[in-house]
């Protein structure tokens, strides 16, 4: 359903007030032409009171309590009041119970038709009307949408863009709103007075603006890549697999596989799992961008679910790429339970079936440490390709992990012999083994060794704690979690 037939279903259904989430006030105004034949639109904005919708011109200088006022009377004739950017002005007690009044008057007096919709940047619904607001999204531009936009935008500055670039360009200008790709088109039009392939790039600093501004999502910039893991060989093998459906996905898609969707990666604490997150972007070739879901969480209603949906929208702004939700545990455990949070059930919601339905390349890496009050939806297979989980390193990752990170510091030296220091590290995460190198370093440069022995190794395992050991309780709880689920080892189980 398009967006005039689904507002005028809402209409007709007598939803008395509209709230739509928008930037785009322009494009709204044009929805709204096309929906009302019959009625009068009365248009208030925050700074210039009663507005004449056509012109734009001040009518008349009223505050809102003022504007609203004047709509309690019989009203037989259909009439849409158009509220723009009242998201500050209606957290207070007169406005919430003018707007209760109209509102329950359109639902229960015959002579009675008016529809507010508040046109609004920012969603702010007071929990007393909460159940009279409907939020309508309005949907981002599909690809038809935006190839629609661009040639429209060649057409009136008078410029040629071929019809190759004009597809390259609709690709990149996925995630933006029409007023967002018109701004684009402007901005690259304005430098070289047309618009040329090198302005893809240009889209995508935007994009990064964008991200930047909203503060929910971080691009991050990192070094490491597949081959700095140690170990968690049937991870890394179904890694390549993903990538090589990843980085041919048209033709992978045309071929009938499948999008891949994500992973979620279960286990210890130092274990790899955010290296993995890192490295899944590299192998991908795309940006990894991280989603904190407890800045989503706002204090109005609906606030939340919004920021998620932006959030979202974003990363599908951004897509290809991975979008890594660290600790998802904190941000979902409990959802779904008698009792437990409205606010966090919702936003389970909307991620579950945003997973399920999603049909862009965005990757989702999910990690945890303890997946125990994960409501079990989450773990169905369906929404995430697969589910590995991560454990103390085996004794050959052990060997790995040892090498991998004194080479990476240039201090491997044929001496060392990583089989004794097996049974010394048995237990360790891959973190406290990198931690136990860098201080044997730190010592070697300290006391002006020639070169790192097994014994100076050995001298500093027997200082430091594993986490298998500070952690033990939790761990053999998450163990058991485990046990009872369908989950892939991250490891080939090969010990030495
Ligand atoms: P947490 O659950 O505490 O967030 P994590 O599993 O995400 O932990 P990482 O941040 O990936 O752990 O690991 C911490 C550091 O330990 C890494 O930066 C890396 O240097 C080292 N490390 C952990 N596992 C491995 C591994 N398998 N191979 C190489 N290095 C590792």
């Amino acid at each position: 359903m398009n967006t005039v037939d689904k507002i005028s279903s809402y209409i007709e259904a007598l939803r008395p007030i509209l709230y739509i989430p928008t930037f785009d006030f322009n494009s709204f105004d044009n929805i709204i032409k096309e929906l009302s034949s019959k009625s009068k639109i009365y248009e208030f904005n925050e700074g210039l009171g009663y507005v004449n919708f056509e012109t734009k011109n001040q009518e008349t200088a009223y505050t809102l309590e003022e504007f609203l006022n004047l709509f309690l009377t019989e009203q037989t004739q259909p009439i849409y009041l158009v509220l723009k950017d009242v998201h500050n002005l209606i957290d207070n007690h007169k406005i919430i119970s003018l707007l209760k009044s109209i509102a329950l008057k359109t639902i229960y007096e015959d002579n009675y038709y008016v529809t507010i919709f508040i046109v609004a940047t920012k969603l702010n619904i007071p929990t007393e009307l909460e159940k009279l607001i409907t939020v309508y999204d309005t949907p981002l531009p599909n690809r038809a949408k935006i190839i629609e936009t661009i040639n429209d935008f060649s057409q009136s500055m008078k410029i040629t863009i071929d019809t190759h670039l004009v597809n390259e360009l609709a690709l990149s200008l996925k995630g933006f709103s029409k007023f967002e790709i018109i701004q684009i088109l402007n901005f690259a039009y304005q430098k070289s007075g047309t618009v040329e392939k090198k302005d893809t790039q240009l889209i995508l600093e935007e994009k990064e603006q964008i991200i930047k501004k909203s503060g929910m999502i971080e691009i991050l910039n990192f070094k490491e890549g597949i081959n700095d893991i140690g170990g968690l060989d049937n991870l890394k093998k179904w890694l390549y697999n993903k990538s090589k459906i990843f980085n041919n996905l048209e033709s992978a898609l045309e071929f009938g596989v499948e999008t891949p969707s994500g992973m979620l990666i279960v286990g210890m604490p130092g274990c790899g799992k955010s290296l993995t997150a890192k490295a899944t972007a590299r192998l991908f070739n795309v940006p990894l961008l991280r989603l904190d879901i407890g800045k989503l969480l706002g204090k109005y209603v609906g606030e939340s679910e919004e920021n998620m949906r932006r959030a979202i929208g974003m990363a599908e702004a951004v897509s290809p790429c991975v979008l890594w939700i660290d600790e998802i545990e904190k941000a979902f455990a409990g959802a779904g339970d008698a009792g437990g949070n409205e606010v966090t059930t919702r936003l389970f919601g909307y991620f579950l079936t945003w997973m399920q339905e999603k049909k862009s390349s965005v990757f989702v890496v999910a990690t945890s440490n303890d997946i125990s009050n994960l409501p079990p939806e989450f773990l169905r297979k369906g929404r995430f390709d697969e589910i590995f989980f991560v454990d103390f390193p085996n004794d050959e990752e052990r060997k790995n992990i040892i090498e991998l990170h004194l080479k990476k510091r240039k201090k491997w030296n044929k001496n060392i012999d990583t089989i004794k220091l097996l049974k010394e590290t048995q237990g360790y995460s891959g973190a406290d083994i990198e931690a136990v190198i860098k201080d044997t370093i730190e010592k070697a440069f300290i006391n002006e060794w020639k070169e790192i022995r097994t014994k100076n190794i050995l001298d500093e395992l027997a200082d430091t704690k594993p986490m298998s050991v500070s952690l033990k309780d939790k761990i053999e709880s998450l163990k058991t979690t485990l046990d009872k689920l369908d989950v892939n080892n991250a490891s080939k189980n090969d010990n030495l």
